[in-house]
């Protein structure tokens, strides 16, 4: 079928994940406002208005509570998204989410404990690594694999692995962006965006750990909030499979963790919005995210592909058979109602029912 009726089809899972309260939180009496049901998979928010309890409830695919771990979010919810991007498969974990509510942590996490091993508080990706590798150890495949590792600014793409050489300081001239090139057949590559082929679960965890530091430093150098850049961590795994004859199959698939942009970039209201517009404050990326999900889930003929640099880059990942995961994550506090209430609208619509 043409890329056209491939868009139409789309496969998304959303689910919320409620962080605790904080010990600061706890310390200063925040009310806690959620309540998550794991096995009905809803969120309430818990409101009184005038002495009558009027009480919401969202409905997810999945839903885990300030108490669910790291591992148990993993098996439960991205291990079997794994296992098809290791049956050649693109697919993609977004984290969505005001800043502070638990994105990094549950993309990242530890990546790894001192002793070089999976720590108990590892999130997603240092996960997601050590089943690769397991899973193909065990087959004996026959397979290589490259990792990349970028962040995208204010519509500017900056690679977190450029070799340690070229990067020593990171001056503006070090941090220069590099640009996204149409491929032809409708996509887009990033030329001169390092490819780093792998061998182990280690390489991995030592290349996440300059990026993310790289990541850090640009913010603090350049005097930006991480809040306003994305992350795409992308592993693509080439497996040989069975020769028949003198042809040899190759099964390729793609796994992108993308750790977004504070969802309050772009849910502000009313007049705040506009000014936010005019200053160009708004993250065009993360609203076109929306939109392009809002369209491959409503079947709504034109899915803007192009109208940001991210869903550029993704649209391979997005719609078609690729498989795609939400993560919204949420603050239980009473002071974050608002922007909870964004982050999970943004999310249900995404469910598209
Ligand atoms: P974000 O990336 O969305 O801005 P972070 O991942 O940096 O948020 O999380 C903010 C703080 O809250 C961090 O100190 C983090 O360790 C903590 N945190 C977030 N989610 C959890 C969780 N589920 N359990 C325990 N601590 C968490
Ligand atoms: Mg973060």
């Amino acid at each position: 079928s043409n890329r056209n009726d491939r868009d139409k089809e789309v496969n998304v899972q959303v689910m919320v994940r409620c962080r605790p309260l904080s010990d600061e939180e706890q310390r200063t009496n925040v009310q806690s406002v959620i309540f998550c049901n794991e096995q009905r998979k809803e969120v309430t928010f818990l409101q009184s208005v005038a002495g009558r309890q009027l009480d919401k409830s969202f409905t997810f695919d999945k839903v885990f509570g300030p108490k669910a771990q790291q591992r148990s979010i993993y098996e439960h919810a991205i291990s079997p998204i794994v296992n098809d991007a290791l049956e050649g498969f693109n697919c993609t974990v977004f984290a969505y989410g005001q800043t502070g509510t638990g994105k990094t942590h549950t993309m990242e996490g530890d990546i790894r404990s001192k002793s070089g091993e999976l720590s108990a508080d590892a999130g997603i990706i240092p996960r997601a690594v050590r089943q690769i590798f397991d899973t193909l150890d065990a087959q004996k495949a026959d397979y290589s694999m490259k990792v990349t590792f970028l962040e995208l600014y204010n519509e500017e793409i900056f690679d977190l692995l450029t070799p340690e050489d070229c990067s020593r300081s990171m001056d503006d001239k070090q941090r220069r962006p590099i640009s996204l090139m149409e491929d032809g057949k409708g996509g887009a590559v990033i030329r001169g965006l390092e490819e780093v082929v792998v061998y182990s679960a280690s390489e991995i965890y030592s290349l996440l750990e300059q990026g993310s530091a790289r990541r850090r430093t640009g913010e603090t150098l350049l005097n930006k909030q991480s809040s306003r850049s994305h992350s795409l961590f992308s592993i693509t795994v080439h497996v040989k499979e069975a020769a028949i004859g003198n042809e040899e199959l190759i099964k390729c698939g793609r796994l992108n963790l993308v750790d977004l942009a504070g969802s309050e970039n772009i849910s502000r209201s009313g007049a705040r919005e506009s000014r936010a517009r005019e200053a160009g404050e708004l993250n065009k990326s993360l609203l076109t995210l929306g939109r392009v999900i809002t369209a491959l889930v409503e079947h709504s003929g034109h899915v803007p592909y192009r109208d940001s640099k991210l869903t550029r880059f993704l649209r391979d990942s997005l719609g078609g058979k690729a498989k795609t995961c939400i993560i919204s994550t949420i603050s239980p506090s009473s002071h974050c109602l608002e922007e909870t209430l964004n982050t999970l609208d943004y999310a249900y619509r995404a469910k598209g029912i």
